[in-house]
């Protein structure tokens, strides 16, 4: 920061003119906020001198921390070589063309292909352009509905927030009238009384089933996923979800969209959500850890199935940004990816930091307001309850959670709250000692709520 800004006359200055991402535009311009101002390592600085341990990666991005100079470097010397060109009417520049190929070097099997956005909202926008251009091909022009999650996330554009399933922002964002949503894997807030986890997998997996049915399969082109739902709340699907979700697909014409923003790199134990699930997806959404998020650069990994039809026959993709494939942005994403093979990241994480993170997590089961510690590789959420029986919460409105947050804050951790859930994402270069650190944190700010709603 700025030396001779004080912190103050930012916060006024930002209440002044500064319009914030979800966020209440009136309560925060009558409230306070929290200016970052550097991060080393896994910690980030805020302009009072705070310090908090980032257990969520950023917005779940920087899987490998702040301290990047690699990443860093490469974008300075890309600014340097050329900063920007574009990538329409037939030029290309050196970052794209070899992140392209390295991206599909880390890919699942028979993807050969990628196409560069900004964002993990204008990829999933893509995969809709995508969809309906492959059956266009094929000769199938009625298929065009897309089936999705209720509550899950796929971007804020119009059409990557009517993909999405999150009735706020359903609310104020009118869907594409050819999306549909079916129910959420979530056992916890979900299932029947008495329903094991095994049995809700089969039957919310089956709704997939029912809705091509409704809909009509020659009408439906296609469903979208996050392998594991990440901002609805970190939900676990039961191990018998996608097995069956896959099913469906196989024996249906339609086409799987994983959509990976979250996921990718390492997220669940491997590189792609998809392998940790077994999931053969024809198209992948990815964005955020690509660059470690250092710059901004999403895209869609797509499968040969269907660039054999896309390339096929000739007629222009009328889809583009100006951005496709920035320069510096892919310049970024090589370095992360070098870092990523050469360092054994990804592999490291699952091996040895995935299973104490997840071991530590689960010794919380017993605290008085803990309902339920669920995760998978470095992704975990916690929910919290006033009575462990009857899953009662502490209070409306997710009050609780809130509360448990923002006294992690501050004491120095940096998690999130998502409905009556407490989620984290940490930095997959995390060490033990910073587990360590996160539980300390962690527990102390759940005794805290407990104190706080009388409970135990
Ligand atoms: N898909 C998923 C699964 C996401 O989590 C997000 C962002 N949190 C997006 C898409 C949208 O990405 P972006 O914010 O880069 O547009």
């Amino acid at each position: 920061m700025n030396s001779t800004v004080d912190t103050a006359s930012l916060k006024a200055l930002d209440r002044a003119h500064h319009l914030h991402p979800f966020t209440d535009f009136h309560d925060y311009a009558h409230g306070d906020g929290r200016i970052f101002s550097r991060a080393e390592g896994v910690f980030i600085y805020d302009s009072d001198g705070n310090g908090m341990l980032d257990g969520m990666s950023g917005l779940w991005c920087c899987n490998l921390g702040y301290s990047q100079d690699r990443i860093k470097q490469a974008v300075f010397d890309q600014m340097q070589q050329l900063p920007y060109y574009n990538n329409f009417f037939n030029c290309s520049n050196q970052p794209a063309v070899e992140l392209a190929a390295e991206l599909t070097s880390v890919a699942p099997e028979g993807f050969d292909h990628v196409f560069f956005t900004n964002s993990g909202s204008e990829a999933n926008d893509t995969n809709i352009r995508l969809v309906h251009r492959y059956y266009d091909l094929l000769g199938k022009p009625e298929k065009k509905l897309i089936i999705s999650r209720k509550n899950a996330y796929h971007g804020s554009t119009v059409a990557a927030a009517s993909l999405g399933g999150m009735q706020a922002m359903h609310e104020q964002a009118i869907g594409l009238n050819y999306v549909h949503h079916i129910n959420q894997p979530h056992w916890f807030e979900n299932a029947e009384p008495g329903e094991d986890e095994d049995s809700f997998g089969l039957r919310i997996a089956r709704e997939l089933e029912a809705k091509i049915d409704e809909l009509g399969e020659a009408r439906v082109a296609a469903f979208i996923a996050e392998p594991v739902q990440g901002a609805g709340g970190v939900i676990i699907p039961p191990d018998t979800y996608w097995p069956e979700l896959q099913r469906i697909c196989n024996e249906r014409d339609i086409l799987l969209i994983a959509d990976e923003v979250i996921c990718g790199f390492g997220r669940t134990g491997q590189w792609w959500g998809s392998q940790t699930y077994g999931m053969q997806p024809d198209l992948i959404t990815f964005a955020k850890a690509v660059t470690n998020g250092y710059m901004p650069l999403g895209g869609v990994l797509v499968s040969n199935k269907m660039t054999d039809v896309l390339m096929a026959s000739g007629g222009e993709f009328a889809h583009g940004l100006t951005y496709s494939g920035h320069p510096a942005s892919c310049a970024a994403g090589l370095a992360t990816l070098a870092i990523l093979k050469e360092q054994n990241i990804v592999e490291n994480a699952a091996e040895h930091l995935a299973p104490y993170f997840q071991d530590q997590l689960a010794t919380l089961k017993d605290h008085p307001i803990v309902g339920q510690v669920r995760g998978r590789g470095c992704f975990a959420a916690i929910e919290l309850v006033r009575d462990k029986e009857s899953r009662e919460r502490l209070a409306q409105d997710s009050g609780g959670a809130v509360f448990c947050r923002d006294t992690a804050n501050n004491l120095g951790l940096m998690v999130r709250q998502t409905g009556n859930a407490m989620i984290m994402a940490p930095p997959l270069i995390c060490e033990h000692s910073h587990i360590d650190y996160l539980m300390e944190k962690l527990t102390a700010a759940l005794d805290a709520t407990a104190q706080h709603y009388k409970v135990g």
